[in-house]
C-alpha cells in the first residue's frame, strides 16, 4: 500500500470504537462520526446531583472476550479495569414470596435448590455441563468465526453441532430435563431476557448464559460500566482515530459497487476507501442507504424487546436491596406472550433492579443510593395503539408494590429526589434503534450465524457493519466479538479492494 487506507465509522457505540480502534491498529486513518455528545451508545451513563447510573448494560459477562480486545490493541485489561466479581450474582424473588441467591457457592446453591425440588442440585449440575458444552462450542464454531457463504455455515462439519447445540428445541422445553418445579425453570431462563428473547422462542443453545454468569461471573468495573467506553475510546485515540460528535449521518451516497461518500444532517460530505456501520443495522439499510424495499424487508424481520426504564436518584439506602435483584411474575407464559406476541407491558410485569452502590460507593453520594429498574415490554408497533404513559404509570405502581410486600421497603416512593424514565420512544430516538428493540435484531434460528444481516453489504462491496444487529448478535462481548470479525473480514477482503482503488482512487475524508 502506498498510502494509509481510510475508513469512516458511523456510530460510537462499543462496537463501533472496537472497530475504530482495531483498524487503526491494522494501519488505517479512521474517524468515527457520532450523531449523540458523547460515546458509548446503549453503554452510556447519566451522571445527576452525585448519582451515576449506567443507562443500559449492568452485567459484565465473558471477560475473557473483553480481555482479548484490549490485547489486540496492545493492552492489558488490568490496566483499564478495576472488576469486581458479583456474588451472588443476583437474588430472584418469586412472586410466592420465595427467593433464590444464584451463587457461584456450590454448597449454597445445593441446600437452596434441593429445598426446592428433591435432587434438583443434581439437575442444576447436568444442566451447567450442559451450558459449558453449548459455550465452548457456540464461541468456537458459531459466534467467533465469520461465515462468507451458506455453504460454510450449513457444512456437514457444522450441521451435526447443530443438534448437539439444540439450536432447534426451545430452552424452555429443554429446561424440563433438569428441573420439575416451575420456578426453577423460570430461574434458568429469564437470562433469555439479555437477548430480548421468550425462553418459549430462544434455542436451548442459550443454556450458554447460565453457564458464563455462573462459571465465568458476573463482574462489575468500578467507576461503572461506562469505565469500559471511556477506557476503550482512550486507547482508540491513543492509535490516532478522531471522534467526531454531535454529528449525526443523514445518507450514504452509492456508485455501482461502492458507497462513495456519506453526507452530513449539517450538509456536510466526507468520503473514505471504506464504511463501517455501527448504528443499528436495519436502521442503516432503511435510513441511510437508497434501497428502499431492502430496508423495508428488515422490518418484517423479528425484533427483540424493549424496556422501560427508572433511573431514581434516592435521598435514602435499603440495605435490603443487593447488588442485584430480579423479581418474576407468576404468570411466566402470559408474560412472555403479552411482550413478545402483543408489544406490551404484561399484567404482571417482571423487573430486574440495580443497586451498582453496594459495590461501587462512588456511584451514589454517601448516605443516599442510585436505583435503576429494568422492566422488559413490547418494542414499538403503530399497530397496537401503545399508550406508554399508562405503561409506566403502572409499571412504576408494580415496582413500589412488589418492593414492600417482598422487601418490606415501603416508603421508597417518598425518598426519590429525581426520576428519569427511557420507553422505547427514547431507545428509538436516541439511538436511531428500529422499532426501539432495546437488544437490536432478534436471535432466533433464522436471524443468527450466516442468517443474520452479514457484516457486508452484499452489493455495496465498502460497506461494513459492527454491532449488535449483525453477526453474531446483542451483548458487550458478542458485540466486541462483531468488531473483531468484522475488522478480520476488512483485512481479508481489502487487499482485493485495493487493488481497485489503485485503478479509481478515493480522496481521503475532509477535516471535520
Ligand atoms: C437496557 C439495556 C440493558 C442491557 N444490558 C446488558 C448487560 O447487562 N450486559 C451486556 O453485555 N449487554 C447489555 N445490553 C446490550 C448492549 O448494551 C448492546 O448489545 C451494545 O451496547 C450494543 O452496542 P452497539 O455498538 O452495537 O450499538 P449502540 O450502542 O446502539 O451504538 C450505536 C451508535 O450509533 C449512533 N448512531 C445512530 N445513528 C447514527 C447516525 N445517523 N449518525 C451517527 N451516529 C449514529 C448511536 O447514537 C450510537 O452511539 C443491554 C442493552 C440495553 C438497552
Amino acid at each position: 500500500m502506498t498510502s494509509q487506507p481510510t475508513a469512516i465509522v458511523i456510530g460510537a457505540g462499543i462496537g463501533g470504537i472496537a472497530a475504530a480502534a482495531r483498524l487503526a491498529r491494522n494501519g488505517f486513518q479512521v474517524t468515527v462520526i457520532e450523531k449523540n455528545q458523547q460515546p458509548g451508545g446503549r453503554c452510556n451513563q447519566i451522571v445527576r446531583d452525585g448519582h451515576r447510573f449506567d443507562i443500559g448494560p449492568t452485567l459484565f459477562l465473558m471477560p475473557e472476550v473483553f480481555a482479548e480486545t484490549y490485547a489486540a490493541l496492545g493492552e492489558r485489561m488490568e490496566d483499564h479495569l478495576d472488576l469486581r466479581r458479583i456474588d451472588p450474582t443476583y437474588t430472584v424473588h418469586f412472586s410466592d414470596g420465595l427467593s433464590l441467591q444464584l451463587t457461584a457457592d456450590l454448597l449454597k446453591m445445593q441446600l437452596q435448590l434441593d429445598a426446592i425440588e428433591e435432587n434438583a442440585f443434581d439437575g442444576f449440575l447436568r444442566y451447567m455441563a450442559e451450558g459449558n458444552k453449548h459455550y465452548r462450542v457456540s464461541l468456537e464454531k458459531f459466534v467467533g468465526r465469520n461465515f462468507y457463504n451458506i455453504f460454510q455455515y450449513f457444512s456437514p462439519a457444522n450441521l451435526p453441532l447443530l443438534f448437539q447445540l439444540k439450536a432447534l428445541t426451545k430452552h424452555y422445553h429443554n429446561i424440563g430435563s433438569y428441573f420439575n418445579d416451575p420456578r426453577l425453570k423460570a430461574a434458568f431462563t429469564f437470562q433469555n431476557m439479555y437477548l430480548g428473547l421468550s425462553p418459549y422462542d430462544a434455542p436451548a443453545t442459550y443454556s450458554l448464559l447460565q453457564y458464563t454468569e455462573l462459571a465465568g461471573g458476573v463482574w462489575y468495573p468500578m467507576g461503572g460500566m461506562y469505565r469500559v467506553i471511556e477506557t476503550l475510546t482512550a486507547i482508540a485515540e491513543k492509535l490516532d482515530v478522531r471522534f467526531v460528535h454531535n454529528t449525526p449521518v443523514k445518507q450514504l451516497k452509492v456508485e455501482g459497487d461502492q458507497v462513495t461518500h456519506l453526507e452530513l444532517e449539517d450538509g456536510r460530505t466526507l468520503t473514505a476507501d471504506l464504511f463501517v456501520g455501527n448504528a443499528d443495522l436495519p436502521y442503516i439499510y432503511k435510513n441511510l442507504l437508497p434501497d428502499v424495499a431492502e430496508g423495508k424487508a428488515l422490518e418484517n424481520k423479528k425484533y427483540t424487546c424493549s424496556t422501560i426504564m427508572f433511573y431514581w436518584g434516592v435521598d435514602e439506602v435499603y440495605p435490603e436491596i443487593g447488588h442485584h435483584n430480579v423479581f418474576l411474575a407468576g404468570d411466566y407464559k402470559t408474560s412472555f406472550d403479552r411482550i413478545f406476541n402483543e408489544h406490551t407491558l404484561p399484567a404482571k410485569p417482571s423487573f430486574y433492579l440495580h443497586a451498582p452502590a453496594r459495590t461501587d460507593p462512588s456511584s451514589a453520594p454517601t448516605g443516599q443510593d442510585t436505583l435503576v429498574v429494568l422492566l422488559p415490554v413490547g418494542h414499538l408497533d403503530a399497530s397496537r395503539g401503545q399508550d406508554w404513559d399508562a405503561m409506566v404509570h403502572r409499571a412504576r405502581k408494580t415496582v413500589f408494590e412488589r418492593l414492600s410486600n417482598q422487601m418490606g421497603v415501603r416508603d421508597l416512593d417518598q425518598h426519590i429526589k429525581f426520576e428519569i424514565v427511557y420507553t422505547p420512544l427514547d431507545w428509538k430516538e436516541q439511538f436511531n434503534l428500529e422499532k426501539g428493540a432495546a437488544f437490536g435484531l432478534s436471535h432466533n434460528f433464522k436471524q443468527v450465524g450466516y442468517l443474520r444481516p452479514q457484516n457486508r453489504h452484499a452489493r455495496y462491496k465498502n460497506l461494513y457493519f459492527a454491532g449488535a444487529s449483525t453477526h453474531p448478535g446483542t451483548g458487550l462481548p458478542i458485540v466486541l466479538l462483531s468488531a473483531k470479525l468484522t475488522t478480520e473480514r476488512i483485512i481479508k477482503e481489502f487487499g482485493q479492494y485495493n487493488e481497485r482503488r489503485i485503478i479509481r482512487p478515493v480522496s481521503l475524508p475532509t477535516q471535520v
